[in-house]
């Protein structure tokens, strides 16, 4: 049986970018873990007066590069090791599309889901307070990941600015654009997404006008739907899925209407016009393009078989387990890999720090020709990786990103 744990995957993931750059053991070693972990118990008073405690985390896996920069999610499966992972890939991410920035992440073990807004500030100040000693615009800086959001980040820089007594917009990122936010980083990660799509049909001949499917209907899930007929030409949706349930269509959803859908009732699950379907069989449905979009291990060694899609876009962290890879591989699906295909986010978070450094900001248009060029420059490096070394994808990659680290760790001279 496979190994599930995301931290030990991400580990064994390094092993191999390690072996093919021929690494010494103590680069290796340094690469395999995070540099910093800081560990939180946090007191929250809930609405009824009752105080609650809540497990949290702050990790920085990597600052050799740069300052640590990664989201901080809000889940309640969230573990010591999830974080690792999480941290650790966005070193990878960071240095894939080579931005000045290192890997981290921070999680809190809870259930947004049943918390009003005035917990999730309490729990946002709180968990502020928390790493205010340890985060900055030139140590670590935060942004949203899953069931966290601008307002999230809102509050948690208003915490941070009034502890350390001035204002530091570039402390996180996908704030509001009132406060310091730029213009395109809510759908920056999609966007990411389909741009590395669109090179991926350009040079090897996929078809994005066929169909697409969505696994996971969160911030990055809705905006692809939308950009991946926006920016591609056209393509049939033909399913979409998210915690509540998954749905099916042959002749094609309008993503709008479906995104509409989900603000009113919560889920995509009952849109009219739909056939429910199992989570699972969405993953192995006969579709040009895959978007998982959702949590790590869910295409593993038990359905990568099945899947039939010609080109995977991850757009979630951690999707597909290195076992799975290794199958995916010898069907020769064209898979993106997460620290590529999701790294739209992260590159336009560098923008906002960039922007808020000097408080002057760009229009959206410059954003969107920035990110462009970003991202295609990764794509083509990483692809070009690929057919030099003979390895899959995602061990590209890696090869990719781990070699621009390890560059800077022996510089630092600290291996
Ligand atoms: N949470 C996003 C990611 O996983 C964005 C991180 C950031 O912008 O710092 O890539």
């Amino acid at each position: 049986m496979e190994s599930y744990n995301s931290f030990k995957v991400a580990q064994e993931q390094v092993e191999e970018a390690a072996k093919l750059l021929n690494l010494d053991r103590a680069t290796i070693e340094l690469l395999k873990w995070p540099q910093r972990e800081y560990k939180f118990t946090l007191h929250v008073k809930m609405d009824d007066g009752t105080p609650k405690i809540f497990h949290a985390w702050r990790i920085q896996h990597n600052y050799a590069r740069g300052p640590a920069k990664g989201g901080i999610r809000f889940h309640p499966d969230e573990t010591v090791d999830t974080i690792r992972a999480l941290a650790s890939w966005m070193t990878w991410k960071t240095a894939v599309v080579d931005i000045p920035l290192g890997g981290g992440k921070g999680g809190i073990c809870c259930d947004p889901k049943n918390m009003s807004e005035m917990e999730l500030e309490r729990l946002s100040r709180a968990y502020a307070q928390a790493i205010a000693p340890h985060i900055g615009s030139r140590v670590d800086v935060p942004a949203p990941d899953v069931y966290t959001n601008p307002q999230t980040m809102a509050w948690m820089m208003d915490e941070y600015e009034t502890i350390i007594g001035r204002h530091e917009p570039g402390a996180f990122t996908d704030k509001p654009k009132s406060i310091g936010g730029t213009m395109g980083r809510r759908n920056a990660t999609a966007r990411g997404g389909v741009i590395t799509v669109r090179e991926a049909c350009n040079t090897y001949g996929f078809d994005p006008t066929k169909t697409y499917a969505i696994q996971g209907f969160g911030n990055a899930g809705q905006r692809a739907s939308m950009l991946h007929k926006k920016l591609l030409g056209g393509g049939k949706l033909v399913a979409v899925s998210d915690s509540k349930g998954a749905i099916f269509n042959s002749a094609g959803f309008d993503p709008t209407e479906l995104v509409q859908h989900k603000l009113k009732t919560g889920s995509v699950a009952n849109f009219p016009g739909s056939k429910p379907i199992p989570h699972g069989e969405l993953l192995e449905l006969d579709v040009e393009i895959l978007y998982p979009a959702a949590l790590e291990n869910v295409i593993t060694s038990e359905n990568a078989d099945n899947i039939k899609a010609k080109v995977i876009c991850e757009l979630a962290n951690g999707p597909t387990t290195p076992e799975a890879d290794r199958i995916l591989f010898k069907k020769g699906i064209h898979v993106i890999p997460d620290i590529l295909a999701s790294a739209g986010g992260v590159t336009v978070s560098y923008f906002e720090m960039v922007q808020d450094s000097y408080s002057y900001f760009w229009n959206e248009e410059t954003v969107h020709e920035r990110l462009d060029k970003k991202l295609m420059a990764a794509y083509h490096t990483v692809y070009q990786a690929l057919k030099e070394k003979k390895v899959h994808p995602r061990q590209a990659a890696m090869v990719v990103g781990v070699a621009r680290v390890a560059e800077v760790c022996k510089l630092r001279g600290w291996v």
